[in-house]
């Protein structure tokens, strides 16, 4: 099948990581009979240095004309970038923003995964670990506390600030629809998040999500408050596969899935629309510390790579091809700077794109 894909190099580190997902992509093309057509696409500071603004239209009509974007991150040191003498608008960050509204991105999907390989890094106990986790967490990204009406009053001398969450059923429903349809690809289990004993917001959540688990028989539908949910993810996170919930909820819960791996440079993520379009990029920054050094861990954006193949090219076969990959080489015993550890065979970012791609 050809597929075009946007790639968006971004600043700092993206470019290098970028370059080794690339890598990998076109050894799956060469081993499954595909073909990508890249176009590349200038966000962030990048895209300040050529047209003076982090997005152009002509970027977001070519992300648009694409089947998915593959992103490696942008932003630069604020202390020191130029790009932070601008107003907030014109920073690298409104870039970001704006091409999410844009591509009206409003599913984001950030997975947990521990390897038994870098179990050393995981701040939990042995017997907490257990035989591991492996949970996708997908968070409603458009509405909620953060888009709905906000004021601040000054009445009789008292200053009174004012945030809403509204959720209309609809929004609920095509969220809830996503996280069935990824439980479907995985374990067949979905934990829905909420506050129902309080929130009308939630109850009516809770209500749509249970309509829609209807169309799914083959999925096990079980409701968790967020406040125990935040004490699961420590006290048992093997329990979960996949967790829906809202914006504010799953903007916390999905940091603190991601601490209990340990691992920063493994984490990859995805922000999906209506149809099977995505924008995927690794959960880290562009890591301004470690830019042009060839050391960067480029795991989490080939892994958002391999959530690409699944999610926006249903190409399952071959994502698992990658991840698998992934899993051999740190079995091999090879690791980045970041991840190293005792006994290790320390690699560089263009190796390790190269161990992976041999695999695939
Ligand atoms: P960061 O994630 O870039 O870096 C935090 C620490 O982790 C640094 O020490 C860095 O060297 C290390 N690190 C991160 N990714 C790594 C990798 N792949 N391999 C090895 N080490 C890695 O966070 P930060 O320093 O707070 O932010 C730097 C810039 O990134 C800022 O401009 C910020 O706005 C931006 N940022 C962008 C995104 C995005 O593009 N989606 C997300 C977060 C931060």
């Amino acid at each position: 099948m050809n597929y075009k894909i946007a790639l968006i190099p971004g600043d700092g580190i993206g470019p290098e990581i970028v370059a080794e997902a690339k890598k990998v992509l076109d050894q799956v093309c060469r081993v499954y009979g595909h073909s990508f057509s890249y176009e590349e696409v200038l966000l962030g500071g990048a895209s300040i240095d050529v047209h003076g603004v982090p997005l152009t239209d002509e970027a977001v009509e070519t992300a648009k004309a694409s089947d998915a974007v593959l992103m490696g991150s942008i932003g630069g040191d604020a202390k020191t970038s130029p790009w932070y003498q601008l107003e907030p608008s014109k920073r690298p960050e409104a870039g970001l923003l704006a091409i999410r509204k844009a591509l009206n991105l409003f599913a984001n999907l950030r997975p947990a995964y521990l390897y038994d390989e870098l179990k050393g890094a995981c701040p939990l106990k042995e017997e907490v670990i257990g035989d591991g986790f492996d949970m996708i967490i997908v968070r409603e990204l458009t509405g909620g506390l953060y888009f709905g009406e906000r004021k601040t009053v000054v009445e009789n001398g008292v200053t009174t600030a004012v945030d809403t969450l509204t959720y209309n059923e609809n929004e609920i429903r095509r969220i809830a629809v996503k996280a069935f349809d990824i439980a479907m690809k995985r374990n067949k289990k979905v934990t829905s998040v909420d506050k129902a004993n309080v929130l009308d917001s939630s109850r009516l959540w809770r209500k749509v999500v249970e309509e829609v688990a209807k169309d799914y028989p083959e999925v096990a539908l079980e409701h968790m408050l967020v406040d125990n949910c935040a004490m699961q993810l420590v006290h048992d996170p093997g329990q979960f596969d996949v967790i829906l919930t809202e914006n504010m909820f799953g903007d916390i819960l999905s940091d603190e899935a991601s601490m209990v791996t340990g691992s920063i440079g493994m984490l990859s993520s995805a922000s999906l629309n209506e149809t099977k379009f995505g924008l995927y990029e690794p959960s880290h920054g562009s890591a301004p510390d470690i830019a042009g050094k060839g050391i960067a861990n480029p795991l989490a954006t080939i892994l958002s790579a391999a959530m690409m193949l699944r999610y926006s090219l249903d190409l399952d076969k071959e994502a698992d091809a990658v991840e698998a990959a992934v899993q051999k080489v740190l079995t091999e015993g090879y690791r980045t700077v970041d991840i190293m550890a005792d006994g290790m065979k320390q690699v560089g970012t263009k190796e390790m794109g190269d161990l992976i791609a041999e695999r695939i």
